[in-house]
């Protein structure tokens, strides 16, 4: 599937720990540091971002989220998108809906290909197919959608 960011900022609602902003370097530039990586990297707050910025309600209504998600009318964004860290820039949420033969969705799987299901039958099969497929090679994600599709379920 083509995943289109719909930019609601729910993956970064509980991403507060994760980008750490060590230093602030002027007005609208940060040092900081993508904990999970360690790697560290200067944000600068996007030119047509700056307005709402400024303003910190948010943040302070959701100290979990990241420091950088400002709501901007319908949307939720990231303030920071130019800059933002790689492991960020490339994220998407979902990359595989799965359905079952009824039709009947019954989960989806993230870009980090890690499934999502109450199913039960769905989540051992999950577990079979990462026991047989390299999720590291190129071609992981097309693997799997095979493996679940001759299993019966649909994808899309
Ligand atoms: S990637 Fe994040 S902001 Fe974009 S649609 Fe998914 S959860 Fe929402
Ligand atoms: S830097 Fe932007 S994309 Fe990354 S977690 Fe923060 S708000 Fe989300």
């Amino acid at each position: 599937m083509v995943f289109i960011c719909r930019q609601c900022g729910t993956c970064c609602m509980f991403m507060g720990d994760y980008i750490s902003i060590e230093h602030q370097n002027g007005p609208f530039e940060f040092a900081c540091e993508s904990v999970s990586t360690g790697t560290p990297f200067i944000a600068s707050i996007d030119e047509d971002k700056r307005e709402i910025f400024l303003d910190t309600t948010f943040s302070d209504l959701h100290p979990t989220a990241c420091r950088f998600l400002r709501p901007d009318g319908d949307h939720i964004r990231c303030t920071i998108h130019e800059s933002s860290p790689c492991q960020c820039k490339f994220y998407r949420c979902v990359v595989m809906k799965i359905f079952d033969k009824d039709g009947i969705p019954v989960g989806f799987v993230n870009g980090n290909l890690s499934l999502h299901s109450d199913d039960l039958h769905l989540r051992a099969l999950w577990e079979e197919a990462g026991r047989k497929i390299s999720l590291r090679s190129d071609d992981a994600e097309i693997q799997l959608q095979q493996y679940l599709a001759d299993k019966g379920y649909r994808i899309e």
